[in-house]
């Protein structure tokens, strides 16, 4: 069999010494997989490697994305061009993660955001531009009055997107029952003031997941989901969410598990998929050697589940959680004085 292919992007900041330490276990692991290594986005040039990237993603399986500030390109061929709808980041704790929760032990759930429409569109503008539209405001039961300076940004709830990310989410449902999970659907959005958008979200989870007689469906208004986020994360199985939201809580539920440096994500389409941290750039600690690569390690390990290689994607989330339970090499965002690069050898040593 030919063997498969990934696009590596390292990305920008901080990303790329993640990405390099994520590089050194999957190499580790010696797996048919060729890997085309980009450059970091600081060394790209404006439109000729972005477009040389677009080609690969084309002609690859998949690609391992490391977070952007800009400079790096692909990022939006990636989700729009690519179709990738689903945006899945897990809450998964493990001993020795730096938790401030009392008792996180078993907390293992997923946030499924809605990864391309709701307030991501970019449509922002004057609010003057408006005037011609004379929008009335339900809730104020008035006119909306453009002469004031200011600007407006429109949210985008569509049928299609919301049901296609709903069967995603009851599908993962499923699979996680079969695997032992609970066999919970938890929809959220502000569906009480957001009556029509966040409600045609909510409406069409719900008719989604009565498709699925197995699975136990609940609702709840974001603003109580983050509270229960906090207080109860143990109930929670499968969650599914419109993009703003599904975004802040996942960060949420980062800090909830131990931090940003914990937690994967991977993108899912109908024919393709690409995996990258849950965290940003972490612009302030660029080029000292400490970003903590279990979040890019993990999301490999997810890359890899994608792929077909299941024992060694189950090789490598272990030997990260490995690290963890012995505790003796752990970045400083852990508590510990480790590198990224040590910390990197300490996995490879647990492979
Ligand atoms: P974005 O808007 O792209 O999410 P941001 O700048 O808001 O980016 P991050 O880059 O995720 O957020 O960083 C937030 C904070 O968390 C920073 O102080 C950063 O150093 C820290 N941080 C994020 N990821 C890691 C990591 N993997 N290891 C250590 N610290 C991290």
């Amino acid at each position: 069999m030919a063997n498969k292919r990934v696009v590596v992007l390292p990305g920008d900041d901080s990303a790329p010494e993640a990405m390099a330490a994520t590089m050194d276990a999957l190499r580790a692991l010696e797996l048919p997989i060729d890997y085309l290594e980009f450059p970091p986005g600081e060394k790209w040039v404006r439109g000729e490697t972005e477009a040389l990237a677009r080609k690969e993603i084309d002609a690859s399986d998949t690609t391992l994305f490391g977070s952007t500030s800009g400079k790096t390109g692909g990022i939006t061929y990636l989700r729009w061009g690519k179709q990738t709808f689903a945006n899945v980041r897990p809450a998964r704790y493990s001993k020795g993660f730096r938790s401030p929760l009392a008792n996180p032990d078993g907390i293992d759930y997923v946030i499924v955001r809605e990864n391309l429409e709701d307030l991501y569109l970019g449509l922002e503008g004057p609010l003057a531009n408006l005037a011609p539209l004379n929008l009335f405001s339900k809730i104020l039961r008035a006119p909306l009055d453009t002469s004031e300076r200011g600007i407006y940004a429109i949210k985008v709830i569509t049928e299609r997107a919301t049901r296609r990310v709903a069967e995603f989410a009851c599908q993962l449902t499923m699979r996680r029952k079969r695997a032992g999970g609970k066999g919970k659907l938890t929809c959220t959005s502000k569906y009480n003031m957001l009556r029509e958008s966040d409600g045609l979200f909510r409406r069409i989870v719900e008719e989604t997941a009565t498709k699925y007689p197995e699975i136990k469906y609940e609702q709840f208004i974001v603003d109580d989901f983050a509270r229960r986020l906090v207080q109860s994360p143990h109930e929670l199985d499968v969650v599914v969410a419109p993009n703003l939201y599904g975004d802040i809580l996942s960060d949420a539920a980062a800090g909830t598990i131990g931090g940003l440096g914990l937690a994967p994500s991977g993108c899912y389409g109908e024919q393709y998929a690409y995996f990258e941290s849950v965290h940003g750039t972490a612009p302030d600690i660029t080029g000292m050697g400490i970003i903590n690569p279990s979040a890019t390690m993990l999301s490999a390990a997810m890359m890899l589940e994608y792929l077909g290689f299941d024992k060694a994607s189950a090789r490598l989330d272990s030997a990260v959680r490995q690290v963890y339970a012995e505790g003796r090499v752990l970045t400083p965002d852990q508590d510990g004085t480790a590198k990224t690069l040590e910390f990197a050898r300490a996995v490879i040593a647990n492979l």
